[in-house]
């Protein structure tokens, strides 16, 4: 089944009992027994619900995966994935990973003794680090955020995988609709469905996607054990979001092209990041890996911090707002907003400086968001 119908009809079979197109939300914490442990598959919310169930079967048939297990939040899907790990044990990530991922590791997992070590992992110099060090996991995204840095998935699933590490990759800027890290040999792929996959910008989730079944497991242990599951209405709503992901994802795409185009040719811009711009330092590995753009644009202008802010407070289309992925455009300030949690200097080590504005460019018609820049910026 081609992506755009499994979107729509995946995990969305009408309810039996009246046949109702679209299925109830699913509001009860608990179920009803046959007999003292015997279930028709469910026994309480935090372990399971049928709006978890068919969302995760979606989102299974959207990438490809054999399991899907959702959480609360993007945040609760990572905290799932560091659970599976033991004092003393070893993550090697990419060193320009989304500022909240860095504080979790850092100012949660280390006290339980996790070790964390950061890297530019687009340089395979740095692949020694990998081979050298024996870690659990190799930690990467790709596009980053907010730089948009390309990773060849494929190439460090290797390395992971000749050192004995998973890879994880998180793909929410992506979307599976662009990219598939599981056949790029990824072991878990995971996803903020708060961003594209719901696309409204009305609730918050998350996935982790795998093929394997001992780390699915894992998954469901961890959405039980330490309360990470998603309220069936918002499983709902991300089920009602994910079913235009095709027409959106599109959509996204061809006006961040566009304006990232008219964003290069600009006077003001010092640089403009886009993975299908071909002026991208990794514009060849993003056009193999990556069937789109997306929908984020990363730029550089030529302002101070305190011009930077005043254009960022004068758009009228854009909303300045954190988040990205819903259909209305956002911008945002990654120095004083997402990435604020990392200290300067770390942030201006990875290319973080006073005049970076980061775009989530949404569906409107694109000469609106092009008029909303020029207005801005007088
Ligand atoms: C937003 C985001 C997260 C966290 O997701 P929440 O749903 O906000 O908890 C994780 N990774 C990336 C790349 C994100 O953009």
């Amino acid at each position: 089944m081609n992506f755009e119908t499994a979107a729509i009809h995946v995990g969305q079979s009408p309810e039996p009992a009246t046949g109702a197109i679209i299925p109830p939300i699913y509001a009860t914490s608990t179920y009803a027994q046959l007999g003292p442990g015997e279930t028709r598959g469910y026994d309480y919310t935090r372990s399971g619900n049928p709006n978890f169930t068919n969302l995760e079967q979606t989102l299974c048939a959207l990438e490809g995966a054999e399991h899907a297990t959702v959480f609360a939040t993007g945040m609760s899907a990572i905290t799932a994935v560091i659970s599976t790990l033991s004092t003393g044990d070893l993550v090697i990530a990419e060193e320009n990973i989304y500022g909240c991922t860095f504080r979790i590791y850092d100012e949660v997992f280390a006290k339980f003794g996790v070790k964390i070590e950061y890297c530019d992992l687009t340089d395979p110099a740095n692949f020694d680090r990998i081979r050298n060090r024996s870690p659990q996991l190799v930690w990467i995204e790709s596009p980053t955020n907010p730089l948009l840095k390309i990773l060849d998935i494929q190439t460090i699933a290797d390395e992971a995988h000749s050192a004995g590490a998973a890879l994880v990759v998180d793909n929410t800027f992506a979307s599976p609709y662009f990219q598939k890290p599981l056949a790029l040999g990824a072991d878990i792929s995971l996803s903020s469905t708060t961003k594209y996959i719901n696309g409204h910008s009305d609730c918050l989730g998350g996935v982790v996607l795998c093929r394997d079944s001992a780390w699915h497991e894992k998954m469901v242990f961890a959405q039980k054990a330490i309360g990470l599951n998603p309220s069936p209405f918002d499983a709902w709503l991300i089920s009602r979001g994910v079913k235009t992901l095709a027409v959106r994802m599109q959509k996204h795409a061809d006006n961040a092209l566009a304006f990232a185009h008219y964003l290069e040719q600009h006077p003001s811009t010092a640089f403009v990041r886009y993975p299908h711009l071909p002026s991208h330092p990794h514009h060849e590995l993003a056009c193999r890996q990556m069937s789109g753009g997306s929908g984020m644009v990363a730029a550089e202008f030529d302002l101070s911090l305190e011009q930077t802010q005043r254009l960022l407070s004068r758009f009228k289309v854009f909303a300045l707002a954190e988040s990205l992925g819903g259909i209305e455009s956002l911008v945002s300030h990654p120095p004083t907003m997402s990435h604020a949690s990392i200290p300067r200097e770390q942030r201006e080590t990875v290319g973080i400086r006073d005049g970076l504005i980061r775009f989530s460019v949404g569906i409107e018609h694109v000469d609106d968001l092009i008029a909303d820049f020029d207005q801005a910026l007088d």
